[in-house]
């Protein structure tokens, strides 16, 4: 992943040593400059990011029946998503059996009888969605709140169950579906480092991807100056402490991009928001993982996962974190104009335009970033198409939107507002993991939009909105 990221130079996605000035002897200065265009692209550590492209997948196919043989090339291949490996193979009480076609070994798929459970959990989710505190519901259901969490967990595997066969179908049905990132604090007013990046269909919102950039089960690095905890993905508790400055209200859409680009220079590492002075309350248990190495996993995943696809189409909001990570992930497509990745800033009085307004195009910050902006009374919308694509602003600039998910995030801090801001769960963000599965499942499948479709629906991906039983049986 080391190579010049800027697309109109010549050394674009090279990763030969000759191309560049590598030095790691003094911190002032860069690791590693383009000859070429004088860029300087952070240095990633290839091998950390191969653990947390693992550590990710593990995390989220952990529960779905699959082989478990660590020597065979089946391992962790789900059942629901890979027939083709596996024999049914009897039962053992109601459960259904399998056997692995390669290396013969046998398991069981936990989640294939009747939940017992069924009644108690449902009443459980239904609490939760209403936003009742936890303590609430212990309470009402006569539970304590440990088993109120082991409910909780076994519910997100169910639904993890539930969606992995319908993201196989995302994946088949909905090539070149233009897709949107967005970027948000899990616990917004925990300051505890956890951001929350999602990525799903720009136009309905159905949910195909959401990373963490934290570890509820790993240590963070001592030391920030060790050498080793430095190449690591795990972030240490070191943060320069932010002084209080009082920044002006940018006065329209265009000086809110460029303030966004003085604070994007202002970082150590253009890719690490965290490399700046900034308040950061750590979590008390578990490790925050540098978000590049979560970031990059994340779109490596997308990456693998829409292989087959014409074109791959992501909406971003302005962030240079997100950017490098898709022009080297998706560095071929890139090269053969078949990535579409494309900032999108609008103010909250945008409305949709039913004419063609004025475009205006400048070029921004040190990138030289080519956007196109425009107004409608008082709305205002900017795009930037990061391949440098020209000719096409109009239409991107009707297209491109982040809104869909980004009220997909804001929909979960609202619904779930008690449990995530419960003061003792500021400092533990691991006990929100199964609700973001949970929450994710109940977005795709149950919750209907205005007109009654759900966003699986709404892409064909299902025929009817499931209720709470139907994900929960
Ligand atoms: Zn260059
Ligand atoms: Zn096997």
């Amino acid at each position: 992943m080391n190579h010049c990221k800027t697309l109109a130079c010549r050394n674009f996605g090279l990763s030969d040593k000759k191309y560049y000035l590598l030095q790691v002897t003094d911190p002032s200065r860069p690791e590693l400059v383009c000859r070429e265009c004088g860029a300087f692209p952070p240095l990633l550590n290839n091998s950390a990011l191969l653990e947390e492209l693992n550590r990710s997948k593990e995390q989220d196919s952990a529960s779905l029946a699959a082989c478990s043989n660590q020597a065979c090339p089946s391992c962790n291949k789900p059942v629901l998503t890979h027939r083709e490996l596996y024999h049914a193979f009897g039962y053992s009480g109601e459960r259904q059996r399998y056997r692995c076609k390669h290396c013969q070994s046998t398991f069981v798929d936990k989640w294939s009888n009747a939940n017992p459970k069924l009644d108690i959990q449902q009443k459980l989710l239904g609490l939760v969605f209403t936003g009742h505190a936890v303590r609430e519901i212990c309470r009402k259901l006569a539970i304590n709140p440990k088993t109120f969490y082991d409910h909780l967990d076994q519910i997100a595997l169910r639904c993890r169950n539930k969606l992995a066969t319908v993201d196989a179908r995302f994946v088949q049905m909905c090539n070149s579906t233009p897709m949107a990132s967005t970027l948000a604090p899990l616990q917004p007013s925990s300051k505890n480092g956890v951001n929350w990046l999602a990525t799903g269909d720009a136009k309905h919102g159905y949910v195909f991807q959401q990373s963490l950039n934290y570890a509820a089960d790993e240590m963070p690095p001592d030391d920030s100056n060790d050498t080793i905890a430095k190449r690591s993905r795990l972030m240490p508790n070191a943060f320069d402490t932010q002084i209080e400055a009082n920044v002006a209200t940018p006065k329209d859409l265009l000086e809110r991009v460029n303030t966004k680009y003085s604070e994007v220079l202002s970082r150590k590492n253009v890719e690490d928001p965290y490399t700046k002075p900034i308040d950061v309350t750590y979590p008390s248990t578990g490790s925050l993982i540098r978000p590049q190495y979560t970031t990059y996993a994340h779109f490596l995943r997308i990456a693998e996962s829409t292989i087959d696809w014409d074109s791959i189409t992501l909406y971003l909001p302005q962030e240079p974190l997100l950017r490098s990570a898709i022009v080297s992930v998706f560095k071929d497509r890139m090269e053969e104009r078949t990535c579409h990745p494309i900032y999108v800033e609008q103010n909250a009085n945008w409305i949709e335009p039913n004419s063609s307004e004025t475009v205006d195009i400048v070029l921004l910050s040190w990138w030289r970033d080519r956007w196109a902006f425009t107004k409608i009374g008082v709305g205002s919308k900017g795009i930037c198409h990061l391949g440098r694509e020209t000719n096409n602003e109009r239409y991107w600039l009707e297209k491109a939107s982040t809104e869909q998910l980004e009220d997909y995030q804001s929909r979960f801090h609202l619904c779930f507002k008690s449990v995530i801001d419960e003061p003792r769960r500021r400092r533990r963000p691991g006990g929100l993991l199964p609700l973001l599965d949970i929450y994710r499942a109940w977005n795709n499948l149950c919750h209907q939009n205005s007109d009654g479709f759900t966003p699986a629906q709404a892409l064909g991906l299902a025929r009817k909105p499931y209720s709470l039983a139907d994900l929960l049986s």
